[in-house]
């Protein structure tokens, strides 16, 4: 029996899952799959970045035996990092739209790089890419082996603070965008100054 509201468990969930968006459990991040499960209506063993440790997490907070990782999902691997090639890089900035941490950095029309300590191995870029100019290479200074829980967890709270602001970064954006649209239609309106 789930002594929690769906609302707390879900968050309880969230904060088991590493983070990084990725969207191999079939939902569109973390979050999506977190109120799945707290509604009963996903299985725990779904998502590869969190492997065998998010898998033990899952059982005990919601109290269902352990499986096997589906491995439909994709399989549990040591940590990796994305890399440029810079040579090939276009400059399009395809590649930032799609990385949910902002761990790109670049210009249009100019050469973009990876910030590595904030690149969760995702993987969103490289479709993003029009000319497949992005690698994946063991991350750097983690163990060639599937992350522990401690150290998953540690990095999911550094991928979920640099999501959040990207997220807001966004929303921000958008209003900003919102309220120029508005006064151009409002300008419209009262005849915006133009000739008589
Ligand atoms: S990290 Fe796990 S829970 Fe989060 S989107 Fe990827 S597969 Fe889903
Ligand atoms: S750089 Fe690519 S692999 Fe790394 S977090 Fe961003 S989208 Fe994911
Ligand atoms: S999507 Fe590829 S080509 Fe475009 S900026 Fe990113 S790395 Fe460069």
């Amino acid at each position: 029996m789930m002594a929690a509201s769906s609302g707390s468990l879900a968050d309880l969930i969230d904060a088991a899952l590493p983070q990084t968006q990725c969207g191999r459990c079939g939902f569109e991040g973390c979050r999506p799959y977190a109120e799945s499960l707290a509604r009963g209506e996903s299985p725990i063993n779904r998502c590869p970045p969190g492997g065998r440790p998010v898998i033990e997490r899952l059982s005990a907070l919601l109290a269902v035996p352990q499986l096997p990782l589906d491995t439909s999902c994709g399989i549990e691997q040591p940590p990796r990092v994305a890399r440029v090639v810079e040579a090939d890089c276009i400059g399009c900035a395809k590649c930032i739209d799609a990385c949910p941490t902002d761990a790109i950095v670049g210009a249009r029309k100019w050469m973009h790089t990876v910030v590595q300590a904030d690149c969760s191995g995702c993987e969103l870029c490289l479709p993003a890419c029009p000319v497949d100019c992005i690698a994946m290479d063991p991350a750097p200074g983690l163990p060639a082996a599937p992350l522990d829980g401690p150290a998953l967890e540690q990095r999911a709270r550094h991928f979920r603070r640099l999501h959040e602001g990207r997220l807001q970064r966004l929303a921000r954006n958008e209003r900003r965008r919102r309220e120029a649209l508005q006064s151009r239609l409002d300008a419209a309106h009262t005849g915006g100054g133009g000739p008589a």
